[in-house]
């Protein structure tokens, strides 16, 4: 990155909101990664407005929630990586829930507890931003973000501020038209009900109980890292395939749930990526299905 745009960076965001040369390590939940070029911590309209011109000159620019659908390369990323945390805050109407892109969706749940609305119990246990929920459409097998999406207010790929309804966005299992359509996701109004605190807690203790018994949340990992194909479940396939416990490097399939892919402590980027290779090439040999990743590759692999 030149020094150019490195003193526009730190006019633009102030010294406290720019790193340069920084692990990625500390931006992801696989805790993985190489270099990052530059990390800047935009928290207004504005400082997304001057990264969109930035990528029209040609400067590679992408977001980061919480990172917890990621795996960057070992090389790193030369362009600039916005983390969308500072872009964070709830207000509420009535039912409605007007929600910024970079707030986290735990965030989300203590203040639907507090202010007693259900209808997002299911987030719970989902570690990432609002922005990166709708970007990937969020959820479990019974609900996803999608359906309790009013409106999202986005930044397209021309540069202009978009509101579209639910119905004018694409959504799919784990995919949003967010993701070709917008620049970035600036922020949502969702819908809930009046809910009962009690049941609210309730239910949330209950998700919250089996995501512990069923998947390793000691270990840095992105979640499941395959999608399931239509009519199977991935990592039924992958233990029924005698995977769990499979180790490249650092990086191994979870003994408590085979989907997962976590890094033992000292995992490499490519340790996960050819681990994912070999699963998949292993699942197509023996079922002849394709496991297609859920979890975002960026940056080179070999
Ligand atoms: C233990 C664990 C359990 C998980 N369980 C689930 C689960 O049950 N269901 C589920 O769906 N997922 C699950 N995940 C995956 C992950 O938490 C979700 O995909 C989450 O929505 C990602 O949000 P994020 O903010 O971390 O996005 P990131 O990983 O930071 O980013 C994901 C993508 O969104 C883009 N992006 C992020 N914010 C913006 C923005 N504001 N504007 C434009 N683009 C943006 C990024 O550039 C990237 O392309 C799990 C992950 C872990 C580690």
């Amino acid at each position: 990155m030149n020094d150019r745009i490195k003193d526009l960076l730190l006019n633009t965001f102030g010294k406290d909101c720019v790193v340069f040369n920084v692990s990625a390590k500390n931006f992801t939940s696989f805790k993985t990664g190489g270099e990052l070029a530059a990390v800047v911590f935009p928290s207004e309209k504005k400082h997304i407005e001057f990264l969109f011109n930035l990528s029209k000159e040609g400067v590679s620019v992408r977001f980061i929630g919480c990172g917890s659908n990621l795996l960057i390369s070992d090389d790193g990323f030369d362009g600039i990586m916005a983390i969308t945390k500072k872009i964070s805050g709830i207000s509420r109407s009535e039912k409605e829930l007007s929600v910024l892109a970079g707030t986290k969706l735990s965030t989300l749940i203590k203040f639907c507890i507090k202010k007693d609305i259900s209808g997002f119990e299911f987030l719970a246990g989902i570690p990432g931003t609002i922005g990166g929920a709708l970007i990937n459409n969020a959820g479990i097998k019974e609900k996803s973000i999608s359906q309790v999406v009013l409106f999202v207010e986005y930044m397209d790929k021309n540069g202009l501020w978009q509101r579209k309804g639910k119905n004018e966005i694409i959504w799919d299992y784990r995919y949003s038209g967010l993701r070709e359509k917008s620049f970035f996701v600036f922020s949502t109004v969702l819908i809930g009900e009046k809910g009962d605190p009690d049941q609210i807690k309730k239910k949330i203790a209950l998700i919250m109980k089996k995501r512990k018994e069923t998947q390793p949340l000691v270990f840095p990992s992105a979640g499941s890292v395959f999608k399931n194909p239509p009519g199977f479940f991935a990592g039924k396939l992958i233990d029924q395939a005698g995977l769990k416990g499979f180790k490249v490097g650092g990086a191994m399939v979870s003994e408590k749930h085979a989907n997962f892919i976590v890094n033992t402590g000292n995992a490499t980027s490519t340790d996960v990526f050819n681990l994912m290779k070999y699963i998949q090439k292993t699942i197509i040999n023996r079922y002849n299905i394709t496991l297609e990743p859920e979890i975002e590759l960026l940056g080179r692999f070999p």
